[in-house]
């Protein structure tokens, strides 16, 4: 058993190190929201900005194969470069493009439409978002109802999808609607790819519960999409959706970011700002920040091992959802620890005269405990695991 690096993995982590301390812009290094939920354009114009540098150094797309524009790196190497943008909070924007739908149309696309969409996505000039849930299917996906009838060339799309991350911005969606309404649930669905800008389309902005503006919900009125826009065969898409192929499944980003968190505040608690506490609370601390120490070092072996299983070819499973499930509810239980070391103060704003640690407290936790339902609730999570992991049957 191998823990370390070779020398080539980290030079490479040397080289990404030396171009962030470049082009990374100082003020996201410090932000604790995502350029996508942020409410002010000039940091999703900065985010953008070093998006397309990424793009020009290749990195953007360092986990696509070198027949599609990527630079074909091992798996190893992207962990690499995953941790080290991580631990730097550099906003890697338009993951849907990038690591979902770039996968997909290499596998399942016909060549025009990779010729059509791949460049865009590689380059950062094309955003893309999902349309998976809607009012009435999340986690049983597979009820959807949205529609897609076919006319002529086309198909003509109603119906409504919601929880649509970036779609306010983005140029296009993938999206799963139903095809065939007589066929058994998961036979008769399809997947799209949709202009955005086609008349039709309505997008209604969500507020979330921390004030920002990420989540849409849209309206689908007579859509008419070309049925080149069809990826795959018809009535095959729920297999194409539910495979999309996340290179970064092994989480590998959440644990670099939350270490970077960890250490934030260690050195928090060191510094003159940290409020007086008495020695019965500064031993509760004291524990629950090593808990959390000792959480991060397992989860970070956690995801090795998933990165493992991918170097050698394999696709993690329910090992997936394990990582999916520790680092969602590890981030939360990380910001509640943060919470508790900041006191009263921690619940101010980013923003506020009085916000200490850049805001991060109260605003940790709510960003945290969403990433507990996005990408499949943690109790989905555990019903794979105990399925797929143990071999229990189905509830
Ligand atoms: C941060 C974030 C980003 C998202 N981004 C997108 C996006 O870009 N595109 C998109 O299409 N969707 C997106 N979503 C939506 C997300 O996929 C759904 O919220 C999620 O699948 C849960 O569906 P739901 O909200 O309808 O809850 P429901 O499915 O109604 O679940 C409600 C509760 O019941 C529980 N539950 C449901 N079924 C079971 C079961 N079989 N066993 C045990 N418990 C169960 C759930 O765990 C949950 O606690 C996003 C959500 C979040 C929070």
């Amino acid at each position: 058993m191998e823990f370390t690096f070779s020398a080539e993995q980290e030079a490479l982590r040397g080289e990404i190190r030396s171009f962030l301390d470049e082009h990374l812009p100082p003020e996201r290094e410090e932000a604790h929201i995502a350029p996508e939920w942020s409410n002010d354009p000039d940091d999703y114009a900065r985010a953008l900005d070093f998006n397309k540098r990424l793009a020009e150094q290749g990195w953007l797309t360092a986990h696509w194969p070198r027949e599609f524009g990527g630079m074909g790196l091992s798996i190893l190497e992207q962990v690499v470069l995953r941790e080290e943008m991580a631990y730097r909070r550099a906003p890697i924007l338009n993951a849907n493009g990038l690591n979902m739908l770039g996968p997909v149309l290499m596998l399942n696309g016909s060549d025009e439409q990779k010729a059509a969409h791949l460049p865009g996505i590689a380059a950062s000039d094309v955003m893309w978002c999902q349309g998976y849930s809607e009012p009435n299917s999340g986690s049983d996906l597979a009820s959807l109802q949205t529609r897609a009838i076919r006319d002529g060339d086309d198909y003509i799309i109603n119906g409504s999808k919601i929880w649509t991350g970036h779609a306010r911005r983005a140029d296009w969606m993938f999206l799963l609607a139903r095809t065939d309404s007589d066929a058994p649930k998961h036979r008769g669905i399809s997947f799209f790819l949709l202009d955005m800008k086609t008349p039709g389309i309505t997008v209604q902005p969500l507020q979330s519960m921390t004030g920002h503006v990420h989540f849409c919900q849209e309206f689908f009125e007579d859509v008419r999409v070309p049925a080149t826009n069809l990826v795959g065969e018809e009535n095959r898409g729920w297999y194409i959706g539910a495979t999309l192929l996340d290179f970064e499944r092994s989480n590998i980003a959440s644990a670099a970011g939350f270490r970077r968190s960890l250490d934030e505040l260690v050195s928090f608690l060191h510094g003159p700002e940290a409020r007086p506490i008495d020695e019965m609370a500064r031993q509760r601390l004291r524990h629950e920040l090593a808990d959390r120490y000792i959480e991060l070092a397992v989860g970070r072996n956690l995801s090795y091992r998933i990165a493992s299983i991918q170097e050698v070819g394999g696709i993690p499973n329910y090992e997936a959802s394990m990582g999916k499930l520790y680092f969602s509810e590890l981030g939360n239980r990380l910001a509640t620890t943060t919470l508790h070391a900041l006191g009263l103060a921690g619940q101010m704003a980013p923003g506020s005269s009085r916000a200490v640690l850049a805001g991060s407290g109260m605003l940790g936790v709510m960003t945290t405990l969403i990433g507990t339902i996005g990408g499949g609730t943690s109790e989905i999570q555990r019903n794979i695991i105990a399925t797929r992991g143990l071999g229990l049957p189905r509830a």
